[in-house]
């Protein structure tokens, strides 16, 4: 199958690359139902999209991603209600996602693993930014998708079974010693299934990209924004995890460089 799939990065990247976007910004459109349905435990399949003021139901003219948010130009066409940017955003945001991580992997089963990944983790970042919860549902499928890139990559099964049960271990400690002040459940279940899918070497850096960049944005927003102490973890454990499953190896052996080991 790699050859075949070389193949056709050869023959025809760019093509390869449009429908990568494209097949992002589709999946970005369910992403955004399932940002706004999960919190308030609706069902993200069986209910029509309709608009979030009037309850119209969406023609499929109005359901093209991207493109119908432009045509309509933010609006909703029965009551003229604004339509949230966020969703053109994040179904741009997916389909970027998903070009940078065929960029970086190339045409594989890893590439798209990491993509579903990376989408999961962008649903679970707004929703725990917005409601300091991140669903278990969406802790499951990340879970999955580590467990179905160990039956495809399954030489680094204890890189990957040691990365789920040391941050496991790790993030119990923490939560026990601080009595659950610093980090929350939702935190301490993300990890143990992101640990599976990334492996312990990856978590070291992955941690420490998440509290270097959660510290540094958390204490400029509590000046400039006056916002609370409380911090949503889930969005920079995202962007760690996220990172280190794109560029895991070659950040270690930075990370290595630096402390002097290598
Ligand atoms: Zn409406």
């Amino acid at each position: 199958m790699k050859q075949a799939l070389d193949l056709i990065m050869e023959t025809a990247p760019w093509l390869v690359y449009i429908i990568t976007f494209l097949f992002g910004v589709a999946v970005g459109s369910f992403l955004n139902v399932c940002i706004y349905r999960i919190p308030k435990h609706e069902s993200i399949v069986t209910v029509p999209s309709h608009c979030m003021s009037c309850g119209k139901k969406l023609h499929w003219y109005e359901l093209i991603p991207l493109f119908s948010w432009l045509a309509l130009r933010g609006k909703c066409h029965g009551c003229k209600a604004k339509i949230s940017a966020q969703y053109p955003v994040i179904e741009a945001a997916n389909g970027l996602l998903c070009v940078l991580t065929l960029f970086v992997k190339g045409l594989s089963v890893d590439m798209v693993l990491t993509a579903a990944l990376g989408s999961v983790l962008l649903v679970i970042s707004i929703i725990d930014a917005r409601t300091k919860e991140i669903p278990f549902p969406l802790v499951i499928a990340v879970g999955v998708l580590g467990a179905i890139r160990l039956v495809f990559y399954h030489e680094h099964w204890l890189n990957s079974i040691l990365g789920a049960v040391v941050m496991g271990a790790l993030f119990l400690i923490i939560i026990v010693v601080t009595g659950g002040k610093a980090l929350g459940g939702g935190d301490f279940k993300l990890v143990i299934a992101a640990g599976l899918f990334v492996g312990l070497k990856n978590c070291v850096i992955a941690l420490f990209l998440a509290s270097f960049f959660g510290s540094v944005i958390h204490l400029t927003l509590m000046k400039v924004k006056k916002m609370g102490r409380e911090l949503a973890f889930g969005p920079y454990l995202s962007f760690g995890f996220f990172t280190v499953a794109l560029w895991g190896d070659k950040l270690f052996d930075f990370y290595l460089n630096i402390i002097g080991i290598k």
